[in-house]
């Protein structure tokens, strides 16, 4: 396990210590488990919330106690930021608000968020020298090129109008009052403003755009161990309506594809950026799946076929029920139209390609959600039931 770990040219990687901001969210629970189980690394883990990853600090006797400290703390507006950052050799930052609901209907809080409270942690990694993994987003893609063109143009089939590619693709967001795109924008600003600390000032960084990441622990369910009004991502929405034996909402007919990751897969090219800094550094990487290419009602019939299968529960007539984005999300929502990334600078930088088919990923997350919350979710509605 610890030590003794080689990186991807040969060398011994030295125990790091990581200063990892948002660790207590679905993507830092993942990458301290990670970290803690296969790596020699020390975490100092930075959130406001501890829940996705109590199981990794405590009980006292754990096998990697020691290696990982939790602060609660809000980085908006805590004077001991500065000090961990410049006790560690590495920061990861995940910090954010990222769940589409809350960027048309909060968007200050989503470009505060995003843009104005990352600020410190670049500055403080760059005058303190410090390397910083910073999370972006693949929205920042916005929509794809294709999306513009005629509905029957034969070019919308040509991988150049629809492939997104960090060194080439434009990032293209709607007008203003769209505020769907406040978001994508802040996340924009960030990385232009890291890229820029690279450029003028020496910053060593790594840029990660995730596409789709899901897996377990990802949000909340709504009413159980979330805000019963609380919208979370497509996966956690969709979980929820199968558990509750409700048809699931697709917005705007469902025809927006995406493609999916397994976190399992993502949280190795990460640890690979971590472990290998003179491959990752400087580069802005997309880590997504474009094998696992759907359409929002591909996914929703096919969660529907494997909820069926891990929890024996038989499918509802009518699995589906269409809902218009003004009602589901509000004003201003709008949408990604298509994601497919582009691996070669991930294959050529790191030698990583994710592996897990949608349907495995989606067998393994929703045995997961059955096993965590089908008692729970049963509970609360026979409750509301009796009153
Ligand atoms: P998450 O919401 O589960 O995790 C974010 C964590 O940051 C939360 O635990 C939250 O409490 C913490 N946080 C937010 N503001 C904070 C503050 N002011 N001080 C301290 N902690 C704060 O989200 P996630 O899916 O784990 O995403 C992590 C990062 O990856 C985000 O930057 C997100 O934009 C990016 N991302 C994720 C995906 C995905 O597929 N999951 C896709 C695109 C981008
Ligand atoms: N979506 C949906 N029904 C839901 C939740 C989401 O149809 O209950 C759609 C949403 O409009 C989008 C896609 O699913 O087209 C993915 O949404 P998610 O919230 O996961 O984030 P995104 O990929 O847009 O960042």
């Amino acid at each position: 396990m610890a030590g003794g770990r080689i990186d991807l040219d040969g060398n011994v990687i030295k125990p790091m210590k990581i200063c990892m901001i948002g660790a207590g969210g679905f993507i830092g629970s993942h990458l301290c488990e990670k970290l803690m189980n296969e790596t020699p690394h020390t975490v100092l883990a930075v959130d406001v919330y501890s829940d996705k990853i109590k199981h990794l600090l405590e009980p006292a006797d754990l096998p990697w106690t020691g290696r990982i400290q939790f602060h609660r703390i809000n980085i908006k507006n805590d004077s001991r930021l500065e000090g961990l950052i410049k006790m560690a050799d590495l920061v990861v930052n995940l910090a954010a608000i990222c769940t589409p609901a809350d960027y048309n209907t909060r968007p200050l809080d989503t470009i505060y968020s995003n843009f104005i409270d990352a600020l410190p942690v670049v500055k403080y990694c760059s005058e303190n020298g410090k390397r910083l993994i910073h999370f972006s987003t693949c929205e920042v893609y916005g929509k794809t090129i294709g999306a513009f063109l005629p509905e029957d143009s034969p070019l919308r089939q040509d991988p150049a109008y629809y492939v997104l590619k960090e060194d080439v693709s434009p990032c293209i967001f709607g007008s203003i009052e769209k505020q769907r795109w406040s978001y994508a924008c802040a996340k924009q600003l960030i990385e232009r403003l890291i890229y820029a600390e690279g450029a003028e000032n020496a910053l060593e960084f790594t840029i990660v755009r995730p596409f789709n990441w899901i897996g377990p622990r990802m949000d909340f369910i709504p009413g159980i161990d979330g805000p019963s009004e609380g919208v979370p991502r497509v996966l956690a929405c969709f979980s929820n309506n199968l558990l509750r034996h409700e048809p699931l909402k697709l917005v705007d007919g469902g025809h927006s594809q995406r493609t999916f990751i397994y976190i399992k897969d993502a949280i190795e090219a990460v640890l690979l950026m971590i472990e290998n800094p003179t491959r990752a550094n400087g580069q802005i990487f997309n880590v997504g799946n474009p094998n696992n290419e759907v359409t929002v009602r591909q996914l929703a019939e096919m969660m529907t076929q494997v909820y069926s299968k891990v929890s024996g529960e038989s499918p509802l007539e009518t699995p589906t029920i269409d809902v218009s984005s003004k009602e589901f999300y509000g004003e201003g929502y709008d949408d990604s139209d298509k994601r497919i990334p582009d691996m070669t600078i991930i294959n050529r930088q790191l030698g990583w390609n994710p592996k897990t088919s949608l349907w495995d990923l989606l067998e393994s997350t929703l045995t997961y959600q059955h096993r965590t919350y089908a008692e729970a979710v049963k509970q609360a509605m026979s409750k509301t039931t009796a009153n």
